[in-house]
């Protein structure tokens, strides 16, 4: 069983309220507390085995786990800890404040703190049992899609039919393939890779990427690697175009990169995404889909800026009707979002593919009315 050193006691603020009360509720075992209390779940109703418990935190570094939900540490203090906007809530000045070497958290704003467990159950709002399990999960299907992912991507060079169809979709910079990772999954040897790896066949199953009896899900399809997920386009006509995993579609696409920006271009899709970010356009983003989940709400809204809505412009107006729903929910947030016309029938992908150069896009942007 873990032993508590005087290092993991927690002082994470300066001096204020460095008592007991500032940690309480929180799970780490030692939070406030001089003894080494046992650490037990749920109203203590039942144990936890704290071994396991500090396993999964050494696996899971907090700061690691805040990135990856698009937490920036904006400002460093001193002993290497770092303060950046609170993502428990809406934050306007950072108050969130992050001691990696402790793997501890507190907010001066909202008054809660924590291990990485607890942060879990606060930002996904489950109980302790369900925040265990998906970390859990966070950390075993983690380096399985790495490799998943990686595979694909070596594979892509191999299958001509995978460059020509992206060649026809407009994608053409190596620069590009590499910026997106983006892969082909040939099928029928994806699982083959990974057992050899050392993957297990039902890690496999659980994380969608083979059928009840072993085959390989991907099959013919363009692979872009997502956050906990993979989207997979198909090739072939006679299979279903889009595909998931099981899961959450993750937050918007490459929005590390995107959020900077005081102007931020919203696409549907990964096509329209890789023309755009071809023709020089890096402040855009995409939401795999016209309908944002609450995740990808809340980023578009974590600071003020325009929002130029990129939606497709086909024939039966849902693409403009979702936009304009999308513009009226922003606009309440104090978000300006514009909504971009694109030429009949056309989606960003479509008009660069036929001849849309990067002047003619900005100057739809310039006419983007409110
Ligand atoms: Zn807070």
């Amino acid at each position: 069983m873990g032993t508590t050193s005087t290092a993991q006691r927690v002082l994470l603020g300066e001096s204020r309220n460095c008592g007991g009360a500032l940690f309480a509720g929180t799970h780490h075992r030692c939070l406030g507390s001089q003894h080494d209390l046992p650490y037990s779940a749920h109203r203590g109703k039942k144990s936890v085995n704290r071994q396991t418990l500090d396993d999964l935190k050494q696996q899971i570094p907090l700061m690691g786990y805040l990135q990856a939900h698009d937490w920036h540490p904006t400002r460093p203090l001193s002993r290497g800890r770092w303060m950046g906007l609170c993502p428990l809530h809406g934050d306007h000045k950072p108050s969130f404040l992050v001691d990696p070497h402790k793997d501890l958290f507190f907010c001066y704003g909202c008054g809660r703190g924590g291990d990485v467990i607890r942060f879990a159950e606060l930002y996904h709002q489950v109980k302790f049992p369900q925040a265990l399990a998906l970390l859990r999960q966070w950390r075993g299907a983690e380096p399985l899609l790495q490799e998943t992912a990686r595979f694909y991507h070596m594979q892509l060079h191999r299958h001509s039919e995978a460059v020509a169809y992206l060649y026809q979709r407009g994608v053409r910079s190596l620069e590009l393939l590499e910026h997106m990772r983006i892969g082909f999954a040939p099928g029928g040897c994806l699982r083959g890779w990974l057992t050899q790896l050392g993957h297990s066949l039902p890690a496999l199953r659980q994380a969608g990427l083979v059928t009840g009896v072993g085959y390989d899900v991907y099959v013919h399809r363009i692979v872009f690697p997502l956050e906990g997920n993979l989207y997979g386009r198909s090739l072939s006509l006679a299979a279903p175009p889009h595909r998931f995993l099981p899961g959450s579609k993750g937050g918007l696409y490459a929005w590390k990169q995107a959020q900077s920006y005081p102007e931020v271009i919203l696409v549907e899709g990964l096509f329209d995404y890789a023309v755009l970010w071809q023709a020089g356009f890096h402040n855009v983003t995409c939401s795999l889909g016209v309908h944002l989940n609450a995740r990808q709400f809340r980023q578009l809204c974590d600071r003020p800026r325009i929002v130029y809505l990129t939606f497709d412009a086909d024939p039966n107006g849902s693409g403009q009707q979702a936009a304009r729903s999308l513009s009226r929910r922003l606009r309440e947030r104090g978000i300006v979002a514009r909504l971009v016309s694109l030429p009949d029938g056309h989606d960003p992908n479509s008009f660069f593919v036929q001849g849309g150069d990067a002047r003619q896009f900005q100057s739809l942007l310039e006419v983007a009315q409110s």
